[in-house]
């Protein structure tokens, strides 16, 4: 039985990384795609993982199973497809020093994961099912990703749902709004950003926003807020939790440490139990959460930088 089966988008992201000898821009070569980067902080601190998904036959796929294996995610359910390339996304920074993507994923072997590809029985032996919104983008992968929620469901899985918004992903707010919705009411588990929260209520406030997504039907709706910390509204309460004051260089993987180490505590509860948390159970575990998120801002890229649960614990002291 694993702990957390995700199924999602595993790709390159291309970061600037100073220039060459003839003045010429570099990149590094980082792991991306933010099902594994849960599954990675989950299995890191002792949760057993499994991940669904396509990569290319190429170098690119192999980087990325070598990654996730040396995370310890079981990639039985990855698949590798000879007609499409690896999914890659460059990052470029603008002479104001904002980040700018440019994806080639028109499409990429990740979006061509079809439903009869996912294993079943990865869905029928998970205790929590993840996913996010980058495998809603397009068909096949939609479909898959959907199917494969309402079947790990049917098998009494939790369904933990983190709608990812990508702009540059959709060919308009409206669209994605629209996508990102139609998922909500399988999640017992939602976690967004603020502005995503914004995009799918059209609320501003953090009590009025959560509440719009709980009524879809999640058991704790979770808004990270970056440097603010994290609010969480469950059965029994909510409340804002500050995050902690670490030296931050680089906020990739945040969002998916939080919500890896969030589902590690709850690991092994059902839905029920998870409707009995108290408060201060919430607050301890949503403390603990915001440690992971912070810390892994403290370094480079998203699996490199994730503590390790004593660094959490002593984050937390
Ligand atoms: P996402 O990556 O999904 O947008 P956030 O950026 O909100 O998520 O980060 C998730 C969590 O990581 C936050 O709730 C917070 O606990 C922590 N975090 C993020 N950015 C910072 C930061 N600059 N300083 C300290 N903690 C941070």
């Amino acid at each position: 039985m694993f702990d957390v089966v995700a199924l999602g988008e595993s790709l390159i992201d291309f970061t600037p990384n100073g220039t060459n000898e003839q003045g010429m821009q570099l990149f590094a070569c980082n792991p991306g795609g933010a099902p594994a980067n849960v599954l990675a902080m989950n299995a890191k601190l002792g949760g057993r993982t499994a991940f669904i998904g396509m990569v290319g036959d190429d170098a690119f796929g192999a980087f990325l199973q070598k990654t996730m294996e040396e995370a310890g995610i079981d990639v039985q359910g990855l698949r590798k497809t000879r007609d499409y390339p690896t999914t890659l996304a460059f990052v470029q920074l603008t002479p104001e020093g904002d980040r700018s993507f440019s994806f080639y994923r028109k499409p990429g072997a990740d979006v061509m994961l079809t439903a009869a590809e996912v294993d079943p029985a990865l869905l029928q032996n998970c205790r929590v099912f993840h996913f996010g919104s980058v495998s809603l983008t397009d068909e096949p992968s939609r479909t898959a990703t959907l199917e494969a929620a309402r079947a790990a469901k049917r098998a009494g899985a939790l369904i933990s749902y983190d709608p990812n918004y990508r702009p540059l992903l959709w060919d308009s707010p409206a669209h994605a709004k629209e996508e990102l919705s139609a998922a909500l009411p399988l999640a017992d588990l939602i976690k967004v950003s603020e502005e995503e929260m914004v995009l799918l209520t059209g609320e501003t406030q953090l009590e009025a926003g959560a509440a719009a997504l709980s009524a879809h039907g999640a058991a704790l709706v979770l808004v990270t807020l970056g440097p603010k910390g994290a609010y969480y509204r469950a059965q029994t309460g909510s409340g804002l939790l500050p995050a902690f004051d670490v030296d931050t260089v680089d906020t990739t993987g945040a969002g998916d440490a939080f919500l890896g180490a969030l589902l590690f505590c709850l690991s092994g509860k059902t839905r029920a139990e998870i409707e009995a948390v108290s408060q201060a159970d919430w607050q301890r575990i949503v403390a603990f959460a915001n440690a992971a998120g912070s810390l892994t801002t403290a370094a480079k890229g998203a699996i490199p930088a994730m503590p390790t649960h004593e660094q959490i614990d002593a984050c937390l002291l």
